[in-house]
């Protein structure tokens, strides 16, 4: 008889879901047997405008080099960096994604008997890392969709090790401002890390909004976690970064695979990161295409929440049922049962043609 390797596997790891990704073009596709051209996808916070051309042509270039190993130190990217932000190189952690430094934080500093705190509606990989450790949930309820900070601050306990702040927030859009953010951090013990996740910060433009790297000089207990998957348009090459103190970095690096970005990944960041051009065409995409579905919003008569992210969630009553009949229009959208808000959909901003897309449909279904 075979064993039941689930049953011998951690803890922690038996009490996990999977993460539930937005579904793919083709999927859909198979499925409803429609044409994948016609397929609008606003489903993963993507970037509309394709990728930058000068990426495209570093990772040409890169592709003669594939026998070799990567850099596995990633010099040229985090010396841009550095220059671009002001950073010395060995406070700054590259990674197979955001989400690879949300998991090697996790995997330093989780642990049975520890807990993290984070909101309610917040990003889904940190109940995931918090749960794989072993670890604790200390989920504080949401205040008007956002992060209650002073709820937050009052969770942390003697066991507690993360704090987990999406600022923006992923999937609500809520922002959190510099002073709130201070506020928080003063009443943060300094044995506890925060974990700063602005994988949006490029989109926005509040001037409230806290410039986090400066933060970093008064509280050596935070660590700020940025992309290359959204405004800069590189999801499927998987490169983020974190710029912490070099203590937290030397600690990360210990456990990082030795090889975790490719080759490919760097060269294209490093060209996406100095398109400058692109970035702000990718904000100007998603401001114009932010105001027309607020618009289109208000003329049927749905609430949305405000969101200064390249996604919006709009409050349609039985969000299944407006999913599943928008899917059969060929529109892709994210329903948000796994953050227990069954009546909104979150949709990713795309390109103009592709939100009046979503709008008609929205309009036909509901
Ligand atoms: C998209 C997203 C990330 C980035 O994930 P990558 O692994 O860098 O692609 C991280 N945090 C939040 C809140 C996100 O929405």
């Amino acid at each position: 008889m075979s064993c039941d390797f689930f049953k011998l596997a951690n803890e922690g790891v038996q009490g996990l879901m999977p993460y539930q990704p937005g579904k793919p073009v083709d999927e859909v596709a198979r499925e409803l047997n429609l044409d994948p051209d016609s397929i609008v996808k606003l489903a993963s916070n993507e970037n509309p405008n394709g990728p930058s051309p000068k990426a495209l042509a570093a990772i040409q270039q890169e592709l003669a080099e594939l026998t070799r190993y990567p850099d596995g130190s990633g010099y040229g990217l985090k010396t841009a960096l550095a220059k671009k932000f002001d950073l010395s190189t060995r406070q700054i952690t590259l990674g197979n994604g955001s989400n690879d430094l949300l998991d090697l934080i996790g995997r330093c500093w989780l642990a049975p008997g520890r807990n993290a705190v984070y909101s309610e509606y917040s990003f889904a990989v940190y109940p995931i890392t918090t749960q794989a450790m072993g670890a604790e949930h200390k989920v504080v309820p949401a205040k008007n969709w956002g992060h209650d900070l002073p709820a937050m601050a009052a969770a942390i306990d003697e066991n507690t090790s993360l704090v987990f702040v999406a600022n923006p927030n992923n999937p609500t859009g809520t922002w959190l401002s510099e002073t709130q953010l201070r506020e928080f951090m003063q009443r943060v013990p300094e044995n506890v890390l925060v974990v700063l996740d602005e994988a949006y910060s490029e989109y926005v433009s509040e001037q409230a909004y806290p410039d986090t790297f400066k933060l970093l000089n008064d509280f050596p207990n935070l660590i700020v976690c940025r992309t290359f998957s959204k405004a800069y348009g590189l999801a499927a090459l998987r490169v983020g970064y974190s710029v912490s103190s070099v203590a937290i970095a030397e600690t990360l690096n210990r456990i990082r695979q030795p090889f975790n970005v490719n080759s490919l990944a760097l060269e294209a960041s490093l060209a996406a990161l100095e398109d400058e051009e692109y970035l702000q065409q990718s904000v100007v995409t998603n401001q114009a295409g932010m105001l027309q579905l607020e618009t289109a919003f208000r003329e049927l008569g749905l609430s949305y929440i405000p969101s200064v992210g390249n996604f919006i969630c709009v409050e349609v009553g039985d969000a299944e049922a407006v999913n599943n009949a928008l899917l059969k229009e060929g529109i892709i959208v994210r329903p948000l049962r796994p953050y227990r808000m069954n009546e909104h959909l979150r949709i990713s901003i795309g390109l103009p043609e592709e939100n009046q897309r979503f709008i008609d449909a929205l309009r036909k279904v509901l």
